[in-house]
């Protein structure tokens, strides 16, 4: 799955939602999460995000693999 990283705090730029053709990018407090069980890896949103803070999960950069967990964990609170 595609993964939304630090960049996007506080930004919440919109422009992936719009691009996500299946709907899997939710807004949080501070970020946009992408579920990734939904994800499919399509690759739509990564070049839209001004910021540059989406990435495919491999590709995260190290500072910022923290974020692969915590995309997740966003969709598994009650
Ligand atoms: Fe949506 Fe495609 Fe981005 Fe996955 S890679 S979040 S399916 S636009």
């Amino acid at each position: 799955a595609y993964v939304i990283a630090e960049p996007c705090i506080d930004v919440l730029d919109r422009a992936c939602v719009e691009e996500c053709p299946v709907d899997c990018i939710y807004e949080g407090d501070r970020a946009l999460y992408i579920h990734p069980d939904e994800c499919v890896d399509c690759g739509a949103c990564e070049p839209v995000c001004p910021v540059d803070a989406i990435f495919y999960e491999d590709d995260v950069p190290p500072e910022w693999s923290a974020f692969i967990a915590d995309n997740t964990h966003f969709f598994e609170k009650p």
